[in-house]
């Protein structure tokens, strides 16, 4: 099982992230077993945890919201942080890898849902940041790609436009001149129940749970 959808995506070329949130160590040494190397989470305090139990070439990411208070707990250690959200944000990780002596990988989160519930910034708000003065003085942070989540709904044309909508934007902030540039590669999309739709639309990082995993209690 492990084997079979590790193999599917590698055959695709694209890289999943094997969400693990809610599971215990025993269930991520399977996969880890089974090859996997890529982990997500969306807290950071279960990230910590298994971060200091699990075997240390395992690359973190965390892929939830992240509040500015709890950076510090994740900057010596995350190998991608999916979900930047603010200038003020990627000050503090740009701050606490200083620290730390580290470049630590973000991807900005583009807001294309009409939900509420899911956070991210428009396409301005990331140019502006792509464009801002204190970026560009940022030596601690590469910013690596976008991370979007669509609209939980059955209507696939709509969460298909959503991520063709994501992968304009990636083209377009792509054009743009900035310091990470030939950094700037990443398109996290897609979950268990739409990553089909996203690697037709041009998604090269999957985050998928349930779809491994089964269903979390
Ligand atoms: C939980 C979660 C996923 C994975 O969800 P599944 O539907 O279980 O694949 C992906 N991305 C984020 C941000 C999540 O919180």
């Amino acid at each position: 099982m492990y084997e079979a959808i590790k193999k599917k995506f590698e055959e695709m070329g694209v890289t999943l992230v094997a969400v693990t949130k809610t599971h215990p160590i025993s269930t991520i040494l399977e996969a880890y077993d089974a090859g996997y190397r890529n982990f997500g989470e969306n807290r950071v305090q279960e990230l910590v945890e298994k971060y200091e139990e699990l075997p240390k070439d395992i690359r973190w990411h965390l892929i939830g919201n992240l509040q500015r208070n709890k950076v510090k707990y994740i900057t010596p250690f995350v190998s991608l942080i999916h979900s930047i959200d603010s200038l003020k944000l990627l000050k503090e990780v740009n701050k606490e890898a200083s620290k730390n002596n580290r470049v630590v990988d973000i991807l900005l989160q583009l807001k294309i849902a009409r939900e509420d519930t899911k956070s991210g910034m428009s396409e301005s708000e990331i140019k502006q940041i792509v464009n801002s003065t204190a970026y560009s003085e940022m030596e601690n942070i590469r910013i690596c790609g976008l991370m979007g989540m669509a609209t939980f709904t059955d209507d696939q044309e709509w969460v298909r436009n959503e991520f063709r909508f994501m992968k304009e934007v990636f083209e377009r902030i792509k054009e743009m001149n900035f310091k990470d540039k030939i950094f700037f590669r990443i398109l996290s999309m897609g979950m268990s129940g739409d990553y089909t739709i996203a690697i037709e639309e041009g998604s090269n990082m999957v985050r998928i749970g349930s779809l491994i995993f089964g269903n979390r209690t």
